[in-house]
This record gives C-alpha cells, structure tokens and sequence, in this order.
C-alpha cells in the first residue's frame, strides 16, 4: 500500500501484542524448575512435559493464569521424586498465581499508536483466554476506551474469526487482524478471509508458534506496532 486506506477494521490481538504477556509465564515456569528441583531432567525436557500436559488440557479448562497453575500442579504430581503433599502441589500452583500481580507492561509505542489509530479506523480488541482474567488486563492496561468493541473467545480458529466477521457485518477487503500469533492470530485470520498484520513477539509462546501460511487475505509483517502508522 502506497497511500492509507479509507477507514478499515482493525482487529486487535492483546497479549504479547499491547502488553507483556508471556515473558511472566516464562518466570513462573524458572520458578516451578527451580522448585522442583529435579536430579537428572533439565528444564527443556520438563518443558516438554509440562507443553503436553498444556496441549491436554486446553481443550477442556482454556487458557490464562490459573490453568496454567493446575497445569504446573500436574506436571509437579508427574515429575516430583519428592512424596507428594497438598502443600507442595499449593506451592507448584502459586508460581502462576503470581502472574496475575504482575503489573501491566504496555509494549512500546502503543499507547499512542492505538490513540492515532483509533482516530482514523474501527478497532476491535480480539482476544482468546479466561474472560475474567483477559477483562482484568484490558481494564488494568487502561486501553480500553480506544476500541469500539472487544470480544473474548476461548479459541481463536478460523470459525471464531468467520463468527466476528458475520456478527460485527465486517468487509472482509477492509478488515485486518494484527497480532503476534501465526497460529492464533495470522493463520486463521487468513483461513477466514481477512487480512492479518503479523508483528512477531521474540518471546512468543512456543504452542502459538506455526510456519504463517498464505491466505486469500493480503499479509503485512511489521517489526513493531507503532510501524501501523505507515500503513494505517
Ligand atoms: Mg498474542
């Protein structure tokens, strides 16, 4: 695009996009090797464990912070050469409790790109996880007003990005997700159709990692948010 479009949805991913997510999931996760204290796995190979349990799980329980504490509690009962203790299991879990007493850490620039943004197009904040917790840091982050509309779903697949599409009566041609997740954010935004700005996270999550597939939808790769600007 040489010149900025007329007015265009945007729709926006949160964590690890507006704010600071993953890096305190990655903290709880040195905390919980570093409890566990085991004699002969590393911590890559605990990972892996632990990912399994994750991949598990999320079908029933979703995603955030508390899950993620029942999660490391399982993977403790799995792993720990200690006897077991309902204290322990209390202590593997508050390792990911603490994530929710992180602060807010808004990535740079995009306070006063959502500000631009908002200015010129419709935005809306799409987010998948706990929607209490995914409320708190939308209400925290103090973002909120600039978005016209937010909607919390437990997955983002392609048919979670056909259903905002149809409900919300969006242009396919002018609507665009932006996030930091092939999997979550670009590919199936693609799947369904629209347009996807991808703007990659060094610390992304490893089970939202996915080779970005191309699409009908046109694709944008930006090395920061506030790099919008020149598109939008
Ligand atoms: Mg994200």
């Amino acid at each position: 695009m040489t010149t900025k479009p007329e007015r265009q949805h945007l729709l926006i991913d949160a964590d690890d996009t507006l704010w600071e997510n993953n890096i305190y999931f990655e903290e709880a996760f040195d905390n919980f090797v570093d409890f566990l204290d085991h004699s002969s796995m590393t911590a890559v190979e605990i990972r892996a464990v632990l990912d399994e349990i994750e991949i598990a799980n999320i079908k029933t329980h979703g995603y955030g912070a508390l899950n993620f504490g029942r999660n490391l509690a399982q993977c403790y009962e799995r792993l720990s050469e200690r006897e077991i203790s309902e204290p322990d299991l209390r202590q593997a879990m508050s390792f990911a409790k603490q994530i929710l007493e992180c602060p807010m850490e808004l990535i740079e620039g995009v306070s006063e790109t959502l500000e631009y943004l908002s200015g010129r197009h419709e935005l809306t904040l799409f987010t998948k996880g706990h929607p209490e917790e995914q409320r708190l840091k939308i209400d925290r982050s103090g973002l909120g007003p600039y978005f016209s509309h937010t909607a919390i779903v437990r997955e983002k697949h392609s048919k979670a990005y056909a259903t905002l599409a149809r409900e919300r009566t969006l242009d396919p041609d002018r609507t665009w997700m932006v996030g930091n997740s092939p999997k979550s954010d670009i590919n199936p935004a693609l799947a369904a159709g629209l347009n996807a700005v991808y703007i990659p996270h060094p610390r992304t999550w490893v089970l939202e990692k996915e080779e970005v597939q191309h699409g009908k939808g046109r694709l944008i790769v930006l090395e920061n948010f506030s790099a919008l600007r020149s598109y939008f």
